[in-house]
């Protein structure tokens, strides 16, 4: 599904990728983790596109295209979907109206017919019921005073209603508190198909206790300097980052 191979990128004339190598198939979680500064966030802004930053080198593919080569919107149009990194406001954009045009978005770029509003909320309801959301958030301005918990609610939310193949999810440095720890992990099990992957950006261990990821690779530096089985998350936890660092610092 997703094939990085010897990505390279950075910023400001700044290399922080320095070679990432990853393979997801359909079906699996792949949890990255990872000291702060090591360029995890920066990964997640390459693959959704963000234009401020650069590839240096290396490619990525995804379900077969090159996805380096995509807009941001195609990249979306193509079934990827980013999340919680930066939540925009949009003051007088009910939530509602954003994710209908998001939606449709990605129905025009595959040649369907956008969403009668018969349709549409005959979807929302069934995701709303799926997810455990309620009808007052959604007609609420985007984002605007959401308490942390209720943005992570809908941008979960977000993510039903627009069924990606691969959804890349970057938890912030800040960490989530339990509740939306909770929402998180809720959605994503409940989307969790074999036909479906998540690629799960987390600095904290403890959210993978809820999402248990078939793989866990640590990121430092640039590179990624470990993988294994979900097992390598406890240890992480266990031993902190400092092993890591020591044995890739005394090697370098
Ligand atoms: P992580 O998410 O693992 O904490 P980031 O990808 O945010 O790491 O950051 C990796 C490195 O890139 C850090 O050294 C950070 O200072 C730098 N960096 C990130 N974003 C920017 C930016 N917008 N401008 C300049 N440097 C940046
Ligand atoms: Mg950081
Ligand atoms: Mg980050």
């Amino acid at each position: 599904m997703l094939k990085i191979d010897n990505l390279q990128a950075g910023i400001e004339g700044r290399k922080i990728l320095k070679g990432i190598s990853l393979d997801i198939k359909p079906g699996e979680v792949h949890a990255i983790m990872g000291p702060n500064g090591s360029g995890k966030s920066t990964l997640a802004s390459v693959l959704a596109g963000r234009k401020d930053y650069e590839v240096l080198g290396g490619s990525v593919e995804f379900l077969g295209k090159d996805l380096l080569d995509l807009e941001p919107e195609e990249r979306a149009g193509e079934g990827l979907f980013l999340g919680f990194q930066y939540p925009v406001e949009i003051p007088g954009l009910s939530t509602t109206n954003f994710i209908k045009t998001a939606v449709n978005e990605v129905r025009k770029y595959r040649g369907e017919e956008p969403l009668d509003a018969v349709k549409f909320l005959k979807l929302m309801k069934e995701k709303m019921a799926l997810m455990n959301i309620d009808q007052s958030l959604l007609s609420r301005s985007l984002n605007e005073g959401f308490s942390g918990g209720e943005k992570k609610r809908n941008e979960i939310f977000q993510m039903a209603m627009l069924e990606p193949k691969l959804a890349i999810l970057d938890e912030t440095d800040s960490g989530l508190d339990i509740d939306a720890i909770r929402v998180v992990s809720n959605g994503v099990n409940k989307l969790r198909n074999k036909d479906n992957a998540v690629l799960l950006i987390t600095h904290y261990q403890r959210l993978l206790d809820y999402i248990v990821p078939d793989f866990v690779h640590v990121l430092y530096k640039g590179r990624i300097v470990k993988s294994g089985p979900k097992e390598l998350a406890y240890e992480l936890e266990e031993k902190g980052y400092d092993f890591i660092k020591n044995e890739i610092d005394a090697a370098e």
